[in-house]
């Protein structure tokens, strides 16, 4: 049996292609369950393998994909039966080990979890990595104690995939969120998320002084480099900035003052290796929190031959949202 995948390689001049081809089962990488993919999507991480603008495969060949829902059709694993609706979350899949941008895949049955049963697959994909990665971020600030009655709430990469799930979730919750973005166009996509104001992004980018007028409850930072650190300085006394993503750049260029002269905690957030039962509690919350009508407002839908262009625009930060891929169409 074959099926279609998007495979990334390498020449011997260390030139990254990336092609949509036919590939036969037997060539799956070892696993103890094979799922039959519905959706994947594209996320920044993505973005990097497919292009090959940051080294984020390790071997080649590589079908990226960092995430899928799809249906369990063996299994030797004793957690999950032929049938069962299953999604995947990181683990290094589309970086270590075949990925989501295919129409199948053999993995660990280690790394998946159940699909909710108040979501399909389209609505599992249309949240993602990023609406999980989002939830995780809102969970760290709620486990620091952060509560919608202490103001405002900067979400910056706004309009990216997992500002947008910031924004919405935030809001669902009853913060106040101030959106942060490079495009104020998009600000009315922002408030129908849910988002009280946005801010232009220009504000927090550049170099900035090691304590600002304080002014965030908390802080969902998927950017780093200045913003984070700006982000950092403003945060009020006792708050929380939960960092997870590096859209300007993976430097920190902050001082120690907010964390000693405000006891302001920065709390790194990892989606790929988080620990199953925080996996489970995030997608329960997913499936409870958010409207059918909001991953509508935020997702676009393409095929698995159009991931290799729109991996481009990704990186260009010209996508706004989320990217779901049909990996049947
Ligand atoms: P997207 O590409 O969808 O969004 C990134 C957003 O960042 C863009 O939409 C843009 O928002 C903003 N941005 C882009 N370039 C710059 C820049 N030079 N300066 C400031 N802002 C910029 O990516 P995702 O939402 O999928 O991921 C966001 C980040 O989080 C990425 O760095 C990703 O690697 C990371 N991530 C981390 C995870 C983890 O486990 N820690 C999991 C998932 C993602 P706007 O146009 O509104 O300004």
């Amino acid at each position: 049996m074959s099926f279609n995948a998007l495979l990334v390689n390498r020449s011997e001049d260390k030139k990254i292609t990336s092609s949509l081809e036919t590939i036969d089962e037997s060539q799956l990488p070892d696993g103890d369950v094979t799922v039959d993919i519905d959706y994947s999507t594209l996320n920044y991480k993505d973005g990097l393998a497919i292009t090959g603008a940051a080294p984020v495969i390790r071997h080649y060949p590589m079908v990226p994909g960092i995430d899928f829902a799809g249906t369990v059709t063996e299994s030797s694993h004793a957690n999950w039966q032929v049938g069962d609706k299953v999604i995947l979350n990181g683990w290094g899949v589309g970086e270590v080990h075949w990925g989501g941008l295919a129409q199948k895949a053999r993995v660990s049955g280690d790394w998946l979890i159940a699909l909710p049963a108040s979501l399909d697959s389209y609505q599992a994909m249309a949240i993602g990595t990023a609406g999980y990665t989002a939830m995780l971020c809102v969970m760290a600030l709620q486990d620091q104690g952060v509560k919608p009655e202490d103001g405002e709430i900067l979400v910056t990469g706004a309009n990216g995939g997992v500002g947008s799930f910031s924004v919405a979730i935030l809001a669902a919750y009853g913060y106040e969120v101030v959106a942060s973005t490079g495009r104020p166009e998009e600000s009315a996509y922002l408030t129908e998320l849910g988002a009280a104001a946005c801010m232009d992004r220009a504000e927090l980018s550049e170099p900035g002084k090691p304590l600002a007028k304080e002014r965030w409850a908390g802080v969902i930072d998927c950017v780093g480099s200045h913003t984070l650190a700006n982000a950092c300085a403003s945060t009020k006394y006792g708050g929380t900035v939960a960092a997870c993503g590096l859209a300007q750049g993976f430097d920190l260029p902050a001082t120690v003052m907010p964390f000693i002269l405000r006891g302001v905690t920065l709390a790194g957030v990892d989606s790929v290796n988080a620990p199953v039962a925080k996996r489970e509690a995030a997608w329960d919350k997913l499936a409870t929190t958010l409207k059918a009508e909001t991953f509508e407002k935020v997702v676009e839908k393409i095929t698995l031959s159009d991931a290799i262009a729109t991996a481009g625009k990704l990186l260009k930060g010209e996508v706004r949202g989320r990217v779901v891929v049909d990996v049947n169409a």
